[in-house]
């Protein structure tokens, strides 16, 4: 495989961008080598400045429910373009997108459309804390919620003490209000909420988790959640900035039954263009200024390219709501693959999977939370992509990442990538 001018383009680019990417899980880090430059996309598939071909599974990391530039999509933007990039006024559309998200989240009731998925969680905490008076949230380890710096908090020797922070730059005093409990284990949570009582504003989580690899809440665990918050006074915050019409039409609160206090958004919603959300319940969200007190703004925030590309996206899957059996069809089919190329092998890695969000985890241990994820031989992990690459399959480079197929992906496309799957162990085992 030539990649001279992906080298070329990232040598250059590490000498004005940090690390040479705009976010570092574009980089090899973790798997090793360089990074590839892509030139184009199209449905399941995008090209590098080389013009080599890829089967493509990070979908942007998410955004990319139909594969990559979807003529209905394209046609919005175009249409939108001609109206003009940015007004700082109010437009229609933003009335649109807000109803038609919360007609598809049942416990959306207000909606304010931020920039990025992080935006979303940090004001959504902002909300929450602004709405109970109370200063304190928990997050559960291994999962992410942007980076704003009170999320960048780690567990330090115990799954019980005050965080620590994870980077430079994120001062002790963020790191004590973030208290940090274990995914599935709702003891760690009952133990923080009896030590702070009364202190604590949000308790914010991936209720389907794609940022450890794929983990999903248990239900018995996730119902307990929803009881805490609800008697301690606890807004309940799930993040489905990832899971949010990607698991169903209706998120992961469709899927595990539950209602959350308010929700975060990303991702698919800005159908590929940078958009957030946060919203729930009215009471909560009618703080925010300028009907109340609590400040959240953005200069783009709404911003009508966003809003026609993100319009299109929900519109479509509003008006073809099968395209989660066809997801669900198309993604147990390569898990299915994925297990008999095991057997073959012998081995016998731990899959998860919840609808077209998946994960093999290069260890036999069940992945039930951070702790059991991070069993993983990464190492091994970084070889595979490296050999699924070769074989024209982009994959994350990155074991603690989740795998997307999109409706674009193909059964000729599937098989290729058992295919590769196969050759791609043999090679490594
Ligand atoms: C991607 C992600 C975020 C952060 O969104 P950005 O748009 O990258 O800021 C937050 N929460 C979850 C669950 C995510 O997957």
């Amino acid at each position: 495989m030539n990649i001279n001018r992906s080298e070329e383009l990232f040598n250059e680019a590490k000498k004005y961008i940090p690390g040479g990417v705009n976010s570092p899980v574009r980089a090899f880090k973790s798997v090793g080598g360089n990074p590839l430059f892509i030139e184009s996309g199209r449905g399941a598939y995008f090209t590098d400045v080389d013009g080599n071909e890829y089967i493509d599974y990070i979908g942007s990391w998410g955004p990319h429910l139909f594969g990559h530039n979807p003529d209905f999509i394209k046609s919005a933007l175009l249409q939108a373009i001609e109206k003009g990039t940015s007004f700082g006024a109010p437009t229609e559309m933003e009335i649109k997108m807000a109803k038609l998200l919360t007609e598809m989240i049942p416990s959306l009731e207000m909606v304010r459309m931020v920039n990025s998925g992080t935006e979303a969680t940090m004001s959504a905490v902002r909300a929450a804390r602004g709405f109970t008076g109370r200063e304190k949230f928990i997050k559960f380890e291994g999962c992410y919620h942007g980076h704003a710096d009170y999320f960048l908090i780690k567990a330090g020797s115990g799954a019980l003490t005050l965080g620590v922070p994870t980077s430079p730059g994120v001062t002790k005093g963020n790191a004590a209000d973030t208290l940090m409990a274990d995914y599935n284990d709702i003891e760690s949570v009952k133990e923080l909420v009896s030590k702070n009582k009364s202190e604590i504003a949000a308790l914010i989580i991936e209720p389907i988790a794609g940022n450890m690899g794929v983990v999903k809440a248990e239900d018995n665990f996730i119902k307990e959640v929803r009881e805490i918050c609800s008697n301690e006074g606890i807004v309940l915050i799930f993040d489905e900035v990832m899971s949010g019409f990607r698991v169903a039409k209706g998120g992961a609160e469709e899927v595990l039954g539950i209602t959350p206090d308010l929700s975060t958004f990303g991702k698919i919603i800005g159908g590929g263009l940078p958009v957030g959300a946060f919203g729930g319940k009215k009471e909560i969200m009618e703080k925010i200024a300028p009907s109340g007190p609590i400040y959240q703004a953005g200069t783009l925030s709404g911003n009508p390219l966003a809003m026609a590309a993100g319009f299109a996206a929900l519109s479509y899957i509003n008006n073809n709501p099968h395209i989660y059996d066809d997801l669900e069809q198309k993604s147990a089919y390569l898990e299915n693959g994925f297990a008999e190329n095991m057997k073959k092998l012998g081995k016998n890695y731990s899959m998860n999977r919840i609808g077209s969000m998946q994960c093999m985890f290069f260890t036999e241990e069940p992945v039930v939370d951070f702790k059991t994820a991070v069993k993983s031989d990464t190492v091994l992990y970084g070889k595979y992509f490296h050999e699924m690459l070769n074989r024209g399959v982009y994959l994350a480079p990155a074991q603690f990442e989740a795998l997307f197929v999109s409706t674009a992906h193909t059964t000729d496309d599937l098989d290729k990538t058992i295919k590769a799957h196969y050759e791609s162990l043999k090679a490594i085992l």
